[in-house]
């Protein structure tokens, strides 16, 4: 059984102590493909010191996430476009529109979205997005730059139905994580409304960990948790959640 990862931070400063266990862990569990999105260029050669060391398990994104859009965004970019010219990456992202801790870069963070996704149709690679407390800031960038062009995963997908169909429309896939297995998550009552073709897995690991570790340090291998709660929502079996999440991230990842 193999499970994709489609957004796990493993670089991130919280596996400075113990990340070959973590890696080693998520291996175990049979999560096998984890696809790292980029944050910004301080993190960047992390990114390529961890590629290196798991170059069969380990795929990489590039992007400028939406909280550090700050003042200096257009160096960042220029950043995000010169990596992308200088290697293969498998997605652009995280990007999108964070409204949740600061809404000072609104404007900032709409021009960067926008940009970003017309890098990912240069390149011909899918987006990653990130939205938090800002469905109708992403959705009103997306329906501009919608096509058969744009493609990519809605991660950490939190919104109603009608906000997942409407995700949907724009050829993206929906991020499933921990909320799905949070009470109050909520989109764990709708989500067997919502063909499986359209799902793929995520932990957004070392955050946001699934029950029973919710509120401590999320991982790779938390990914068969996710799914464990995905083949009682759809009613599947766990066999089936892990083949069938692994080729939408396929279709998504061309990888
Ligand atoms: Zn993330």
């Amino acid at each position: 059984m193999i499970f994709t990862d489609t957004h796990s931070h493993i670089y991130s400063e919280e596996f400075a102590q113990d990340r070959t266990e973590m890696m080693q862990r998520a291996f175990e569990a049979g999560v096998k493909r984890i696809f790292v999105p980029s944050i910004d260029s301080t993190y960047t050669e992390k990114m390529y010191e961890i590629e290196k060391q798991y170059p069969e398990n380990v795929f990489l994104m590039m992007g400028l996430h939406p909280t550090y859009v700050k003042e200096n965004y257009e160096e960042e970019l220029a950043f995000v476009e010169q990596e992308l010219a200088k290697r293969k990456f498998y997605a652009i992202g995280e990007i999108g529109i964070d409204l949740f801790w600061d809404k000072t870069f609104l404007e900032q963070q709409k021009i960067a979205f926008r940009r970003q996704i017309q890098l990912a149709k240069k390149y011909k690679l899918p987006i990653n997005i990130h939205c938090r407390d800002a469905f109708d800031e992403v959705f009103e960038v997306l329906e501009t730059e919608k096509g058969n062009d744009l493609f990519g995963i809605f991660h950490c997908f939190t919104g109603t139905y009608e906000q997942a169909l409407q995700a949907i429309s724009y050829n993206l896939k929906l991020g499933i994580g921990g909320v799905a297995t949070f009470k109050n998550g909520k989109i764990d009552q709708f989500l067997n409304e919502i063909d499986i073709k359209n799902i793929v897995l995520e932990t957004d690991s070392p955050y946001l960990a699934p029950v029973p570790f919710r509120g401590k340090r999320n991982e790779s291998s938390y990914t068969k948790l996710v799914a464990e709660k995905l083949a009682t929502i759809y009613n599947l079996p766990l066999e089936e959640i892990a083949k069938i999440t692994t080729e939408n991230s396929k279709a998504i990842f061309s990888i």
